[in-house]
């Protein structure tokens, strides 16, 4: 038998945390407060071992999964026994989202992010800003390739495109001086030089 028998609790906002008694004042302290928010996950329980390993029993609600320390990087926090659905607001967009309790377990047992990191953005807005974040590594590649090619200075406005698009700042003078160039060079730029003209679709 395990050494601390542990009730589990949860909070939408601070997520779950583990206690030997009801969560009051003096244990919900470093967790933001004894709000109206807690309640405990009934018939679910952990036990630390002597060994510091823990056992878990019972089953957990839906939208629940149970976390795995020994794949966690705790940083300030953990271990994590339990993953549960946070609610949040995006950053971004302002939208409330949900930060799954899969989605926990992959960043921190699957990606290796510390326990401390959470997510601030909906999972569209994530998508949005590792799309422009691509865009800029594109444009950054197809700059350092310029040479003496059509080919190269067409990489290059494509790859401007594509930035200026996903909501990336690049001067559109500089494209059309590598229009210019590329003509120059023999390369047919009408195309270019018509979505270099056209408003921005997002
Ligand atoms: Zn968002």
């Amino acid at each position: 038998m395990g050494e601390l028998p542990l009730r589990v609790f949860f909070h939408p906002q601070r997520g779950a945390f583990l206690s030997d008694e009801a969560i009051n004042a003096r244990v919900a302290r470093y967790r933001g407060g004894a709000d109206g928010g807690w309640r405990e996950l009934k018939g679910v329980q952990v036990e630390q071992q002597k060994d510091g390993s823990f056992s878990t029993s019972g089953r957990l609600p839906a939208g629940f999964v149970w976390g795995d320390p020994s794949r966690q990087v705790f940083g300030l926090g953990g271990p994590a026994l339990v993953y549960g659905p946070l609610e949040k607001r995006c950053r971004d967009c302002k939208v409330d989202f949900v930060f799954t309790a899969e989605e926990q377990r992959h960043w921190y047992e699957t990606l290796g992010f510390f326990l401390d990191a959470t997510a601030v953005r909906c999972s569209s807005c994530r998508t949005k800003r590792r799309r422009l974040e691509q865009a800029r590594r594109a444009w950054e590649l197809a700059s350092k390739a310029v040479d003496s090619t059509a080919k190269s200075h067409v990489a290059v406005v494509e790859a401007g495109l594509t930035l200026l698009e996903r909501g990336g700042q690049v001067k559109r003078e500089k494209l059309m001086m590598h229009v210019a160039r590329a003509e120059k060079l023999g390369a047919n730029v009408r195309a270019l030089r018509e979505r270099l003209g056209a408003p921005l679709r997002r």
